[in-house]
Parts: structure tokens; sequence; C-alpha cells
């Protein structure tokens, strides 16, 4: 099992480079953006609660989300070559919890990659996904707080993984090919 954690701020490129990772590793992939906008779509109690968040651009709390990632880990088995975290961990609470629970099964992470990429570009996308994709956060005031909370909540995660010994660097902005080949470079090598 080569357990990845895809980081970075919203509109960083999570979701899109880890499709490519997971046409070419053959990685299950766990976004819990997704996760969440599934509940919300079918209209769950869960649901209901995640939506009171997303839709002020604030984090779910961690006791919920590392209820719900527990038992979406162990709905993968193990017949995959690995996990793609995407969106998850948000807090230094869930990235302790993420190691304790991998730890607990004999799994771990073999990489964080950090997907890095400037707060004018971000905005940028962002509001420009928001065209298409209809996510009710991604209007320019919610774009604004989610920014925000990156910063201030998931932002020193990158120290917390620095410690760790599992945190790589990506520049994000440019090709993405080039960037895919840093991270493919990366999962190579651990
Ligand atoms: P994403 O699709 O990853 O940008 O997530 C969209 C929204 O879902 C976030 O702005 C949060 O409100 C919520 N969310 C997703 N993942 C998490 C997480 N790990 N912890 C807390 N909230 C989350």
């Amino acid at each position: 099992m080569k357990n990845i954690v895809i980081f970075g701020a919203p509109g960083s490129g999570k979701g899109t480079q880890s499709e490519l990772m997971i046409k070419k590793y053959g990685f299950g992939h766990i976004s819990t953006g997704d996760v969440l906008r599934n509940e919300i779509k079918n209209g769950t109690e869960l649901g209901k609660t995640a939506a009171s968040y997303i839709d002020k651009g604030q984090l779910i709390p961690d006791s919920l989300m590392i209820d719900i990632l527990a038992s979406v880990y162990d709905g993968f088995g193990a017949d995959h070559e690995g996990v793609i975290f995407d969106g998850f961990p948000r807090t230094i609470p869930q990235a302790e919890a993420l190691k304790t629970m991998l730890a607990e099964r004999g799994h771990n992470i073999a990489a964080m990659i950090e997907l890095d990429v400037p707060e004018d570009e971000l905005t940028a996308r962002l509001i420009n996904r928001g065209k298409q994709s209809g996510r009710s956060d991604d209007n320019e005031e919610t774009i604004k707080k989610r920014l925000d909370v990156y910063h201030n909540q998931t932002a020193p995660l990158i120290g917390w993984y620095k410690a760790d010994g599992t945190h790589h660097h990506i520049e994000g902005l440019g090709e993405l090919d080039r960037i895919f080949a840093d991270i493919c470079e990366v999962i190579d090598r651990v």
C-alpha cells in the first residue's frame, strides 16, 4: 500500500492531479469534499449538517470528519495499490487521527505532496470553476473565506508533515504534464 496525501489550497489542482494518478497507478481516491457533496445530494442528516458549514466556507468539525474518513477507507478493502487522500487532512488533529487510523491497520502515508500555487492564481481558478461547476461554495465571498481557512487552519500541516518526514513540495503553477511528472517522480521514489 502506497498511501498518498495530495495537499494544497482550494483550486491548487488536487482533483485534476488525483485523476491522473488514479489512471496511472490504480490508486483508490478519497475526496472528502466529494463524499460530503454526495451526502448533500442524497439529503442525508450528515449532508444537512455538512451543507451548513460548506456554504459558509467553514470546515466540518474534526470529530465528524475523522469518523467519516475511517469508514470510507475501510470500505476500500486491501485490493488497491494505495489510496489518495484529497482534501483530508485539513487540520492538525485530522493529520494525527489519520496517522493513528492507518497505524492501527498496519498502514502509513508514503508521501504528502504539496501543490504550491500563488494566491491570485487560486482565486482566478476558483472564480472560473464556479462558472461551470455550480458549486455553492465557488462564489467570490465564500472563496475568500475558504482561502482564509486554508491559511489559518490547513497550511500549518506543511510544517507538521515536514516534521513527519513525508512532505514533498511541488511547484503547482504551470503545465499540467510537468506538474504530473513531478508528482510521479515523488511517487516512484517513495
Ligand atoms: P473540497 O471539495 O475539498 O474543496 O471541500 C469542500 C468543502 O467541504 C470544504 O470547504 C469544507 O467545508 C468541507 N470539507 C472537505 N474536506 C474537509 C475536511 N477534511 N475537514 C473539514 N471540512 C472539509
